[in-house]
């Protein structure tokens, strides 16, 4: 990789500030954000971070903008989706390198990231004629009911640096053929995919003459999330991230009677029966163990395997681990790069510690990987523990390649342990009996929004509604009717007979 060919090909320079037709992003504050590769430690670039006053300017140009771009026809606003998608293909190979440098997942993983958000523009394209609404029968006579959906406004997008530019596009492809304009705030770790993800689009709304303030970016820390929050003109924030995150958003945007859409952590586990196919059982727990170095919402952390093939389970487990190669994520022989930070590296050895001290035992050690293949400082080993399920450091979600195993008697112990975390994204089941699926996705099994059987917790389509319960936020975000959280309702009742009938013959004279 050629980082500065990938820079060239996205047109990110020097001067990668100013707005354009269409997008905006603003960054003439004086404090800067620098980005660092966690793959080598290197700095890729660094950027003016977005001031409140060009904060307030983006949102005014947003509102500026809502009251053209909402009267364009849906399939008119899906038609520049699926350009924008288009380009997205033209580019996935620079943008999934990009991904992978300044992320840290591996290559294939940077590509699948861009082609979500190809798969994404897809959907919302078809989505683009399929905004339904229903008819329902009146009660009185002469009267015609139904319902409608219209635009929010201003959708805010928040997104964590695990998903530096997919989480954006299944929020603001949705959006934006829905009718709604969009201001996106990233992570701070990762600023150069969402610069380089405005130049690829810049064109599309060019050439459309989309009016500025459709899709904006503001750059900078948890501050500008903040403004975001506590702003009565976004209509929707829609915020991916820490649960710790997602109670101050979620608190801020209800106190303004504002709609949140929270997409939070996850503690997710993989319920292994005695009756499994443990082959795919063991690859299935690897790759979600290990995979995005276990930075992922989705990732496995706990694996809940029947007392009777534990020890077996265990034993190849612990020899799948000693075939990972760890290194730079855009050598496609490595399987795990590294963490995003080294605020992540003391996370993860300050859980490795606490498991210790609350009676877990290690069967394959961690530790953090020194030498000149590994001198940004982030690169770690995976490890993983024996523990009791009742363990607190067990209950927290950790971000990093730390897997807990337990061990269960009864399919409904099993259940419980899953259960018994604060968390509630992703879980399932590895089984060949039909019953033993079928009660785990009963109203008696998984509590959380992902159920999955034979396959592993990492990973979703785009084509069903993503995200978990409880700590995780209640959000739905990409398929199914997600698009329904990015617009309001509205029942409309008409009267074409020649008297005004009350509801529930009520009666009312003059
Ligand atoms: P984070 O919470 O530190 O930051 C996420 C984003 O929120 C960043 O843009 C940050 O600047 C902003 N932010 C932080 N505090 C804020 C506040 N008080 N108000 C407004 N904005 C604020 O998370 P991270 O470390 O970037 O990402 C990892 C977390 O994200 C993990 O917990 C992971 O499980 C979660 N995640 C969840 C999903 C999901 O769909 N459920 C997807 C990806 C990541």
């Amino acid at each position: 990789m050629i980082l500065s060919d990938i820079l060239n090909d996205l047109h990110i320079t020097n001067q990668h500030q100013g707005t354009s037709t269409g997008l905006s992003w603003l960054q003439g504050g004086k404090e800067t954000l620098s980005s660092f590769s966690p793959v080598d430690g290197k700095l890729i670039g660094s950027i003016n971070t977005t001031t409140d006053d060009e904060y307030n300017k983006v949102v005014e140009s947003s509102l500026h903008a809502f009251a053209t771009w909402r009267n364009w026809p849906a399939a008119k606003r899906g038609d520049i989706v699926r350009q924008i998608g288009n380009t997205l293909r033209s580019k996935k190979s620079s943008l999934g390198q990009l991904v992978s440098y300044e992320m840290g997942k591996s290559l294939q993983e940077g590509l699948g990231e861009v082609q979500e958000m190809i798969d994404i523009c897809d959907f919302a394209t078809g989505l683009s004629r399929q905004l339904y609404g229903m008819t329902t029968q009146s009660e009185r006579p002469g009267h015609r009911m139904y319902e409608q959906w219209h635009p929010l406004g201003v959708v805010g997008i928040i997104t964590a640096f695990n998903f530096p530019v997919a989480v954006w596009s299944w929020n603001a492809m949705i959006a934006l053929v829905c009718g709604n304009v969009c201001i996106w705030k990233p992570s701070e770790k990762t600023p150069l995919t969402a610069i380089a993800c405005q130049e690829i689009i810049k064109d599309v709304l060019t050439e459309n003459n989309i009016p500025e303030g459709v899709i904006s970016l503001v750059n900078g820390d948890k501050h500008i999330g903040e403004l975001m929050a506590n702003d009565s003109r976004i209509a929707l924030v829609s915020a991916t991230g820490s649960t710790q995150m997602g109670k101050s958003v979620g608190v801020a945007v209800a106190s303004r009677f504002g709609k949140s859409l929270l997409e939070l952590g996850g503690n997710n586990a993989i319920i292994i029966t005695e009756d499994a196919d443990l082959n795919i059982a063991l690859n299935a727990a690897v790759f979600g163990a290990v995979g995005t170095a276990g930075q992922r919402c989705t990732t496995t952390r706990r694996l809940i395997i029947h007392e009777s093939i534990y020890e077996q389970f265990k034993a190849q487990l612990a020899h799948a681990y000693g075939q990972i190669k760890i290194g730079n994520p855009l050598d496609q022989e490595n399987h795990m790069g590294p963490l995003i930070d080294k605020a992540a590296v003391a996370q993860y050895q300050h859980t490795i510690k606490a498991i210790t001290e609350q009676g877990g035992t290690f069967i394959i050690e961690g530790g953090v990987l020194e030498g000149l293949a590994f001198e940004s400082g982030c690169y770690v080993k995976p490890c993983i523990a024996e523990v009791q399920s009742s363990i607190e450091i067990a209950k927290k979600e950790t971000f990093a390649p730390i897997l807990y195993l337990m061990k269960y008697n009864t399919l409904e112990e099993a259940v419980s342990i899953q259960n018994s975390v604060p968390q509630g994204l992703s879980s399932s089941i590895m089984t060949l009996n039909l019953r033993k699926a079928e009660y785990f996705l009963s109203t008696n099994g998984s509590d959380c929004g992902i159920a999955n059987v034979n396959i592993g917790t990492s990973g979703a389509e785009i084509g069903g509604a993503f995200g978990g319960e409880k700590e995780t936020g209640g959000g739905r975000e990409s398929g199914s009717d997600s698009w329904k959280a990015y617009m309001r309702r509205q029942s409309v009742t008409i009267n074409y007979s020649n008297t005004l009938p009350l509801a529930q013959g009520i009666n009312f004279k003059l």
